[in-house]
C-alpha cells in the first residue's frame, strides 16, 4: 500500500481581483484533492494548482498614442496520479478565464474525471508504434498550429534563418484547399486578445495560410521594416521591462467542411489522439505526447491506449491533413503559456477543429 499524498499550489498576485482569501482557497484545494484521492485505491496522489493575477498597463508613444489596458487572469489545474506497481499514469484538467473566479468554481467534475482517466490508463495497453491514419482532437490541432507552424510564421525567426526564408515563401502551397490558419489578436474574449500590441499597432486578423497557400507572417514594426512588409500588431512583451518580440496572439486552424464522425469511416486501422501532455519542436520537426488515444478499427473508435506520441516534419504533416472538422474549439485557460527569448509565460489563444492526418508516425511500443 502506497502512502497517499497531495500537493496544493496557490499563486496569488491579486487578492483584490478575486476577493478570495487564502484559507477559502486552501479549503477548495483540499476538497478537490479529497475528490481525487477518494476516487479509487489506485490513486496515489493529487495535484491542485490555482493562480490569479490582475495586470494594468499604460502605453504611450511619440506618435500620440495613449493606451491603458487591464488584464485579469484566473486559472486552475487538477491532476490525478494513479499507480499500479511500477506503472504510473497521470491525467490533468485545466480551466479558467478572464471573467472571474466563477470560471474555476465548478472543478469537482474535472477532479473526478482526472482521477477516473488516470486509473483507466493503468489497464490500457501502450500503443503499437507505426504509421497510421490519425484523427486528432482540437487540443492536438490547436497545439500543432501554434507550436509546429505558428512559431515558424514569426517574421524575426524567418528573417534570421536562411533555410526558413527558403521554406516560408509567400504563395507556396502548404496543404489542401480547405486549410486556413489565422492569427487574430482582435478576436474578442480570447487569451491573446489585445486592442493594440506593445508598439501601439492595432491588432487584427492575419491570415497565415489561406486556401492551402502561405499568404502572410507575423510582424513587429522592426521585422516589418526589415522585410518591407506591414506591421501586423504582433509585437508583445511579457512585462514592461522586456523588449517587445514578434509573438502570436490567438492562433487557430479554421474550421473545414468535415463532420467529426465521418473522419473515422474509411480508416481500417488508425489512432484517435486526445488531449495534450508535452512536446518539443526543432525547426520543422515536432514531437508531441498526447494525453491518451483510442485505436480506430474498421471505422469505429475502439480500445483506450496509452503512451501515444506523434512525430514528424511539420510541412509534410500539413500536406497530409486530408479532413478538417466543421467546428473550432479553443484550449481553456491554464497554468503556463508561450515562451520565447527568455519571456514566458505569455498568454496565447490556441484553437482548432478535429483534423485527420494520413501517414502520421505514432511512437509507442515497437
Ligand atoms: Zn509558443
Amino acid at each position: 500500500m502506497w502512502v497517499k499524498d497531495s500537493i496544493i499550489n496557490l499563486g496569488f498576485r491579486s487578492a483584490y481581483y478575486t476577493g478570495f482569501n487564502s484559507n477559502l482557497l486552501l479549503g477548495k484545494g483540499a476538497l478537490l484533492c479529497k475528490i481525487v484521492l477518494n476516487y479509487d485505491e489506485k490513486i496515489q496522489s493529487s495535484d491542485v494548482g490555482y493562480a490569479d493575477s490582475f495586470k494594468k498597463s499604460w502605453f504611450a508613444n511619440s506618435e500620440g498614442a495613449y493606451i491603458e489596458e487591464e488584464t485579469p487572469d484566473v486559472n486552475m489545474a487538477v491532476a490525478g496520479i494513479a499507480r499500479d506497481g511500477d506503472l504510473v499514469q497521470t491525467n490533468r484538467r485545466i480551466g479558467g478565464g478572464a471573467d472571474g473566479f466563477q470560471s474555476v468554481e465548478n472543478f469537482h467534475k474535472d477532479a473526478e474525471a482526472a482521477a477516473k482517466r488516470a486509473v483507466e490508463l493503468l489497464s490500457a495497453p501502450p500503443v503499437q508504434g507505426g504509421t497510421y491514419s490519425v484523427v486528432a482532437d482540437h487540443f492536438v490541432s490547436g497545439l500543432f498550429t501554434h507550436e509546429a507552424f505558428g512559431h515558424l510564421s514569426e517574421a524575426d525567426f524567418v528573417d534570421e534563418n536562411p533555410k526558413m526564408r527558403e521554406l516560408m515563401v509567400i504563395g507556396k502551397r502548404f496543404g489542401v484547399d480547405n486549410l486556413n490558419i489565422i492569427d487574430d489578436g482582435a478576436m474578442p474574449g480570447k487569451l491573446g486578445t489585445h486592442k493594440f500590441d506593445y508598439e501601439g499597432t492595432p491588432t487584427r486578423e492575419n491570415y497565415l495560410i489561406k486556401d492551402g497557400h502561405l499568404v502572410g507572417r507575423l510582424h513587429s514594426r522592426e521585422s516589418a521594416a526589415k522585410m518591407s512588409e506591414e506591421p501586423t500588431g504582433n509585437a508583445r512583451a511579457v512585462e514592461f521591462q522586456h523588449p517587445p518580440l514578434v509573438r502570436m496572439t490567438n492562433t487557430y486552424l479554421d474550421k473545414g467542411p468535415d463532420k467529426f464522425e465521418d473522419m473515422f469511416k474509411d480508416i481500417e486501422l488508425g489512432v484517435y489522439a486526445v488531449g495534450f501532455k508535452g512536446g518539443q519542436t526543432a525547426m520543422e520537426m515536432f514531437t508531441f505526447s498526447v494525453d491518451y488515444g483510442y485505436m480506430i478499427r474498421n471505422g469505429e473508435i475502439a480500445e483506450l491506449v496509452r503512451d501515444v506520441v506523434l512525430t514528424g516534419n511539420v510541412f509534410e504533416t500539413m500536406m497530409n491533413i486530408d479532413m478538417i472538422g466543421d467546428e473550432v474549439s479553443w484550449w481553456p485557460n491554464g497554468p503556463g503559456g508561450c515562451g520565447k527569448g527568455g519571456q514566458m509565460p505569455l498568454r496565447v489563444g490556441l484553437g482548432g477543429p478535429p483534423i485527420r492526418i494520413q501517414n502520421c508516425v505514432v511512437g509507442g511500443q515497437q
